[in-house]
């Protein structure tokens, strides 16, 4: 350029013929417009010079830098290309022109309206470039800082919190050309006493074109569930036809409060209808957490109906008749001279029976029919001085208290504990009063009669009446209403 300058100059001058001042340096005489010629010339070389120095680095690099936010006048959160965090934009800078970015980004108005409203727009942002050194310089210091200013968040970028748990945010890490940045905008609507989404956002301002920008969301959730206490039992017991008494309930929530009549109750207790029922009580809070409880309802079987009619207990010559049937037991006794021997009626219904059994195989051979009262006796004191009074008590009978001696009671099969468990002590139980009999000692009625179990004791009774006995599942005692 100085060699264009200096030959243009030359040219130029010696054409014209003009004649300047000349000052003498040394020997040599030196015109004075040549000088202030070659004095601007050299300005403008260095101009250049200087212009080149600072200019070449942004010449020669596109410039990448991390974007996940930035700030243009109003609160409003941009992203390019739909993607939040982590976008890029390339800078191509041009100095001899201004250039132009165009950013496409979306607009969420996080902080009022929490991610609802999303406006998609472009944003310009015009960079002056006058092509003076100093100007230009700045610009590159600019673009420097933006690309090594470090900002990052301290924890998440989503938070989430049980409501009633403290929080302490975490803050960031704000650095320019290494150097920690003091000051960091910080703004928040956080609110720690309401179940809901809110936005801490921190700027850090890098220089006048740039602001670095970071947001962290922070959830405040309700998880926990509510309680249901039930007041009275969670087991209840209801008699056959009697009506279901909610006995109440209340409903806790950490974040609600009482919520007792949020509360659903479901109730399919049927109190006509025996059975097992589950009742149901459900309830949501404001945050959906569910809560499910039951409470068991026993309906019980409908009473065996008892004999409630008072039994007319009758005395005909010392025997004891109750609703017309000879009852002899511990509490009714037989007169000494009551000497019926066997009945006939009886004993033809006890041989039906034993042929039909024969048949099936089974054995039931008569041990022991009519005994008179002296026999019984004879038999009674045997046992006393076998096992003692009381316990002789329990397996035969005193005189006079004997069934044996009403002629309608048989021992059949055999007289032995270990009978129970025989087919013939089951065809018994199961068929005898077809034929008129009922087991007058049965299980588990030692309480009643005072007898153990006698699977082998029969007593007459008639089949009609037997079988009332026989379904009634109840010893004869319970049946005629007597002890
Ligand atoms: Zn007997």
């Amino acid at each position: 350029m100085l060699l264009i300058f200096t030959i243009w100059y030359k040219i130029k001058i010696r054409k014209r013929g003009d004649i300047v001042l000349t000052i003498k340096v040394g020997k040599k005489k030196l015109k004075i417009f040549n000088l202030i010629i070659l004095v601007l010339g050299l300005i403008i070389f260095l101009y250049f010079i200087c212009n080149l120095v600072f200019m070449l680095p942004i010449f020669k690099t596109s410039y990448k830098y991390k974007t996940n936010t930035d700030n243009y006048e109003t609160e409003t959160f941009v992203t390019f290309k739909n993607k939040w965090f982590n976008c890029y934009v390339t800078e191509s800078i041009n100095v001899k022109s201004d250039y132009k970015l165009v950013y496409e980004y979306y607009v969420k108005d996080l902080l009022n309206d929490g991610y609802k409203n999303t406006k998609k727009d472009t944003y310009n942002r015009t960079i002056k470039v006058n092509g003076f050194c100093k100007q230009a310089k700045e610009n590159y210091k600019n673009i420097h800082d933006s690309k090594y200013a470090e900002f990052m968040l301290n924890g998440n970028d989503n938070e989430t919190i049980e409501y009633g748990n403290n929080y302490i945010d975490p803050y960031v890490i704000g650095k320019v050309n290494n150097k920690p940045v003091k000051e960091i905008d910080m703004f928040s609507n956080y609110n720690s006493n309401k179940v809901g989404s809110y936005v801490t956002s921190y700027s850090l301002s890098v220089n006048k074109y740039y602001t670095k920008r970071l947001y962290r969301t922070i959830n405040v959730v309700d998880t926990i569930k509510p309680k249901i206490n039930l007041s009275g039992d969670n087991t209840m017991t209801l008699n056959y036809d009697q009506e279901y008494n909610e006995p109440g309930f209340t409903a806790i929530d950490n974040y609600d409060g009482d919520i007792t009549s949020l509360v659903k109750v479901s109730n399919k207790v049927n109190k006509n209808k025996p059975g097992t029922y589950k009742i149901t009580y459900s309830v949501s809070d404001s945050s959906n957490n569910k809560t499910r409880i039951t409470r068991e309802v026993i309906v019980k079987e409908k009473d065996k109906v008892v004999n409630k009619v008072e039994p007319i207990i009758e005395k005909k010559d010392g025997i004891t008749y109750v609703n017309g049937i000879l009852v002899v037991n511990k509490n009714y006794s037989l007169p000494k001279d009551y000497n019926p021997k066997v009945n006939k009626e009886a004993y033809e219904a006890l041989k039906k029976m034993q042929s039909d059994a024969k048949v099936l195989g089974l054995d039931l051979s008569l041990i022991s029919g009519y005994r008179s009262y002296t026999k019984q006796e004879k038999l009674f004191n045997e046992y006393v001085k076998k096992d003692g009074v009381k316990k002789a008590n329990t397996y035969s009978a005193k005189p006079g208290q004997s069934e044996h001696q009403t002629g309608l009671a048989f021992d059949i099969g055999s007289v032995d504990s270990s009978f129970e468990n025989t087919s013939e002590a089951k065809w018994i139980q199961q068929n005898a009063h077809l034929y008129g009999f009922i087991v007058r000692y049965p299980k588990d009625k030692t309480d009643v009669t005072g007898y153990i179990y006698e699977p082998w004791h029969v007593r007459y009774l008639g089949v009609d009446i037997a079988t009332k006995v026989k379904e009634s599942g109840l010893a004869l005692e319970e049946y005629l209403g007597i002890n």
